[in-house]
């Protein structure tokens, strides 16, 4: 498009701090492999590299009825999933499952873990009473439950753990250094709930195994939603840290908790934005590439720049407003709105800029830089991702034919994110990004959770 000169130097300007190119993605795979091999060597790296033990994919062929919790944000929700195996066909194998969200208050978040612990219990026992399920007559068998907990746990088994530190805005009392499976054991005790919790998984192992009940090359499951994280399966032998029982299968999924990647600063290109961004989140130093990459931080990103723009008097004629001066007033789900947007008048962005974010008046050629920025710190996002995503798939040597699993909002609606993830993609491995198939996995965590109790149980 054309540009007054004031706004042309304001682009070229963001432009360089934005963009990630070609020689710069080869460097963060290149330091995404060495972090991931020093995480798989010994414990407290950077890259946490968690084995998950779950140490078999499924068949396909699994069959059965079993529960599962799924807790990630402020929701909470409960399922049944019914496993029906392999169809008459024999091709594709069929989940059937009902489920039901629950929100869990802050109170509950930062109260006592026994008051939370007890509402999850409440929680499953009225999702049974609806569907008329029983749980508490001795004559029926035990309820066999999967336990989704998307939280830092340093796993002993696969239905034991200790949550390392809570994070997205949870700190109830008396977990943190504790099993949750047994926090939710004793609370079904406590109520008389004759369910079994036989596994305790995170979103991304959850999201990778139901994804590969269905497509057997399903080797990475990945979350780019509120935060992004990735779990993958390698092989026993290399991960020195293991010091476990070596599996039949050889293999082990490893929930990479790869937002806390380059907390060092070595390779990622920050600009100022994400330094203040930095410097005034609740833990500073942490979660560098999350903080560039998820759902989370994006919007914030995005209303860091167009505050700095009105401050320069390069945007909105240097006039700013309350809302853009508030810290995470700028939800991502905006920018998705104002990237989708190809009227000529941009009318729609001008509905965000002036009614949503109440800048008194934007000119067109606003709004033109404001879908501008908006397209920089998502492609940003995208292409510091699909880096992640090409780490992983070489160092398993799968760049001939892997499945991606990926679930999350910013996957789903951001929009081009999956092109923009793909383009990358192509300036890393060439030709072979062809044979990565990224694709949308969508509620797989509690799918997953089921899965895993099912391998657990046999
Ligand atoms: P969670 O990761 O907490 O399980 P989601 O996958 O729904 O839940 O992710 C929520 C995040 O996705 C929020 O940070 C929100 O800003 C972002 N988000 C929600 N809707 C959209 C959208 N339409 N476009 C881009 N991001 C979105």
């Amino acid at each position: 498009g054309l540009w007054t000169p004031g706004a042309a130097r304001a682009l070229a300007r963001l432009e360089s701090a934005f963009r990630v190119p070609k020689q710069k993605l080869h460097e963060i795979v290149k330091h995404f492999a060495k972090e991931m091999d020093r995480g798989l060597a010994a414990p407290n790296q950077t890259l946490k590299m968690i084995p998950s033990f779950v140490v078999n994919l499924p068949k396909g062929s699994e069959t059965g009825t079993y529960l599962a919790l799924d807790l990630g944000g402020s929701n909470f929700r409960v399922c049944e999933v019914t496993l029906e195996g392999a169809g008459s066909s024999g091709a594709v194998s069929n989940v059937r499952m009902r489920q039901r969200k629950y929100v869990v208050s802050d109170d509950l978040k930062t109260g006592r873990g026994t008051d939370l612990f007890d509402f999850f219990a409440d929680c499953v026992r009225e999702f049974l009473v609806e569907n008329g399920i029983h749980a508490t007559d001795p004559a029926h068998n035990e309820l066999v439950l999967g336990f989704t907990f998307s939280f830092p746990c340093s796993q002993t088994a696969i239905n034991k753990g200790a949550l390392m530190h809570w994070t997205k805005g949870f700190t109830a009392s008396g977990v943190e250094g504790q099993d949750p499976v047994q926090l939710l054991q004793d609370a079904f005790h406590r109520k008389q709930l004759r369910v079994r919790v036989a596994s305790l998984v995170n979103d991304t192992v959850g999201t990778l195994v139901a994804h590969a009940y269905q497509d057997p090359s399903t080797h990475l499951g990945i979350i780019l939603g509120t935060g992004t994280n990735a779990a993958y399966v390698e092989r026993i032998d290399r991960i020195p840290k293991w010091d476990g029982p070596i599996p039949a299968s050889g293999k082990m999924i490893v929930n990479t908790e790869w937002g806390a990647f380059d907390q060092e600063g070595v390779v990622l290109p920050l600009t100022s934005y994400d330094s203040v961004l930095d410097r005034q989140s609740a833990h500073p130093h942490l979660q560098t590439y999350e903080k560039m990459v998820s759902g989370l931080y994006l919007g914030e990103v995005m209303r860091l720049v167009l505050a700095d723009l009105a401050s320069t008097g390069e945007l909105f004629r240097g006039v700013s407003s309350t809302v853009l001066t508030t810290p995470y007033s700028i939800d991502t789900a905006l920018m998705s709105r104002i990237e989708r947007d190809h009227s000529a008048e941009l009318a729609d962005v001008r509905v965000v800029l002036e009614d949503l974010i109440s800048i008194p008046k934007t000119s067109a050629e606003d709004r033109r830089i404001v879908k501008r920025v908006a397209e920089l710190i998502g492609t940003r996002s995208a292409r510091l991702a699909a880096a992640g995503v090409a780490a992983i798939v070489s160092k398993i040597n799968r760049l001939d034919d892997c499945t991606v699993a990926i679930d999350g909002s910013l996957f789903e609606h951001y929009p081009h994110y999956a092109n923009r993830m793909r383009d990358a993609l192509r300036e890393i491995v060439g030709i072979a990004a062809d044979n990565i198939l990224l694709v949308q996995a969508r509620d797989g965590s509690g799918q997953g959770a089921a899965l895993i109790a099912a391998l657990a149980d046999a």
